[in-house]
């Protein structure tokens, strides 16, 4: 069982999320509106979205392109139960 740094309450696992709002544009709004008489209200696409880690190798990556190397990781992690307290890590 793994301990808070902060306080040695319990950790659980678990992962970050950020949900994105894409509002869909739909072409046949108008024709909806003309239909029903009232406003037909826009529909949301929500999704939840992992974050993730970048970080820079230090490695070129090569004689082509420039810049550095990236690596992108997926992040998890655990937050204490007892103050919430939470910790990230990334692993590839
Ligand atoms: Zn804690």
């Amino acid at each position: 069982m793994a301990e808070c740094p902060k306080c040695g309450g319990e950790m659980r696992e678990g992962e970050v999320f950020v949900t994105v709002t894409t509002p869909s544009v739909q072409s046949s709004t108008f024709g909806m509106m003309d239909m029903l008489g009232t406003v037909f209200p826009g529909v949301e696409m929500t999704r939840d979205e992992k974050i993730r880690w970048r970080e820079k190798t230090g490695r070129k990556t090569g004689p082509l392109k420039k810049g550095e190397d990236e690596r992108i990781m997926k992040t998890s992690g655990r937050r204490c139960m007892k103050c919430g307290y939470i910790e990230l890590y990334a692993q590839e």
